[in-house]
């Protein structure tokens, strides 16, 4: 059987971090197999559906590079992709559980179900719509057929429930937390199409992944005590062979450790846990990891180890090596705990180690945002040279900017302190040498810089710091010569004679 999973978000609202991790975790799995990952959007829910939440799930599984083989902008042959247009599936679906008696009208009031539920409550119990009180509601197994089809025919307010056998044990293997069990008498005859003539969550889902051919459900641990009724439903519609396997990832922790993490985590500790930023005129603000500065291959590599682990020690991977390695059985059965220092880790590592031409494209609009214009060379020569200093995308701009503006002031107090009439001899011979240089590129500077050292038998230290504060304002920074290079032969000259004269004249 080949391998499809699905990742089947609501468009409730932003795609939590946890989110994007359960489609990373499918994404590797269909990968893995030479599967196919499937895109489905689950918006049957009328009440709860966010303007521009979709948008917001393609746009984040696009910046994390996790693409749908198939999806409403992708459609493959099982489309529809989106449950809001597939209502006639599940009302010919669900006809067809009302036609062999698993399933039935229920016409109860919301009255009705209010003093149903009270009288359970006196008696000490939770109310639960089954095989133990339904013959005392009002539903097409206590009404006549007459009555049914009258009721129908004046399209009176009803449901159609799930009828649930009572004194079943449901049995299934969980791949990651292994055999879990329910007895039926715990479940409710679960509603599975809505008045309003929309499918619950547990009929279009069910349906949905048998017609898309899903062969392992990989999702939250949330859904666990779903699966009882999922795997009824497989039963009730005679699919029970092609019941997929079942995975239910555990959760995310909050940065403690105590509890899962939530978007007031996030806004409390100043942190991101969500892909993109989004500001909602309704649901607010969430903090975006890309606005927060990670490089999406970072995101990726750092959720892909929350909560999987290839069993041993190596942490940086590339997406082919996560694919290739990638396992259910080495998912944790316990929460992981959102370690956001980690995350600035592997961003880190991930800024050092890629192309600068890519970190450019990342940069270039921050750049221009930030009214430093550069030819696209010069901004590639700016992140060479600073990659290895930031840890983070959004410090390439504030790290450069001297790079931008000549130094207003200058760190130079303890400097100058030994700062004296041989000294700025020494330093106006230096520029000297500097003007004479003919290519100034970074080789030829440091030639030429090396030179001046040698022939006056002079050490490093009595040169570059005078250098480096003329030329930045400060006293540590990336290698100078390349910085000579970017700012240019007359910029050069301009701060080391500025320079001169600041600490000639303090
Ligand atoms: N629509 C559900 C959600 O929002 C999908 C759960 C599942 O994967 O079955 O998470």
């Amino acid at each position: 059987m080949s391998v499809r999973v699905r990742f089947a978000p609501s468009p409730t609202g932003a795609l939590h971090i946890g989110g994007v991790r359960t489609a990373l975790y499918n994404y590797l799995f269909a990968r893995h197999h030479n599967g196919a990952f499937i895109l489905r959007i689950e918006d049957t829910d009328q009440n709860r559906l966010v303007e521009g939440a979709e948008q917001y799930i393609m746009d984040s599984l696009l910046w994390v590079g996790l693409i749908p083989d198939e999806s409403p902008a992708i459609p493959g042959e099982n489309g529809p992709y989106r449950q809001s247009e597939r209502l006639n599936i599940y009302r010919q679906h669900v006809e067809h559980l009302i036609s062999t008696g698993k399933a039935y009208y229920a016409f109860d009031t919301p009255d009705e179900l209010e003093q149903a539920r009270k009288s359970a409550e006196e008696k000490g119990g939770a109310f639960l719509y089954s095989s133990a009180n339904r013959m005392s509601m009002r539903n097409s197994l206590t009404m006549t057929p007459e009555e049914v089809s009258e009721a129908l025919k004046l399209k009176i307010h009803h449901v159609i429930r799930l009828k649930i056998d009572p004194d079943e044990t449901i049995v299934f293997e969980d791949l990651i937390r292994g055999s879990v069990r329910f007895s039926s008498n715990e479940l409710d005859d679960k509603v599975l199409m809505k008045s309003d003539g929309f499918p619950t969550y547990h009929l279009a889902n069910v349906v949905d992944d048998r017609l898309m051919h899903i062969s392992h459900v990989i999702r939250g641990e949330e859904w666990l005590s779903s699966t009882a009724h999922h795997i009824l439903l497989y039963k009730a519609f005679g699919w029970e062979e092609n019941t997929p396997a079942f995975a239910h990832l555990p959760l995310i922790l909050k940065p403690s450790g105590n509890g899962k993490l939530s978007k007031r985590d996030g806004d409390k500790l100043g942190i991101p846990v969500f892909p993109l930023t989004w500001d909602h005129p309704e649901l607010g603000h969430f903090d975006g990891f890309r606005e927060a500065g990670f490089l999406p291959e970072a995101v990726i590599n750092f959720l892909a180890l929350l909560g999987w682990s290839p069993g041993d020690d190596v942490e940086v991977m590339s997406p082919e090596e996560m694919i290739s390695r990638f396992s259910i059985e080495k998912i944790g059965k316990s929460g992981s705990r959102f370690d956001i220092d980690k995350a600035r880790w592997f961003n880190q590592q991930y800024i050092m180690a890629s192309d600068p031409s890519y970190l450019a494209d990342v940069v270039e609009s921050q750049f221009i945002d930030a009214g430093y214009s550069t030819g696209r060379e010069k901004l590639i020569s700016i992140i060479r040279l600073f990659q290895e200093r930031v840890n983070n995308i959004n410090d390439f701009v504030t790290s450069s900017s001297y790079i931008f503006h000549a130094p207003s002031q200058y760190d130079a107090d303890k400097f100058l302190k030994k700062w004296n009439e041989a000294s700025s001899l020494l330093f106006s011979e230096l520029i000297q040498s500097i003007q004479s240089i003919e290519t100034f590129d970074s080789h030829h500077i440091e030639a030429s810089v090396e030179n001046f050292v040698t022939q006056k038998n002079i050490s490093h230290g009595a040169i570059f710091p005078a250098l480096r504060i003329a030329l930045t304002g400060v006293t540590k920074g990336p290698e100078l010569f390349p910085v000579m290079e970017i700012l240019g032969k007359e910029e050069t000259l301009d701060r080391l004679s500025k320079g001169l004269h600041y600490f000639n004249n303090k």
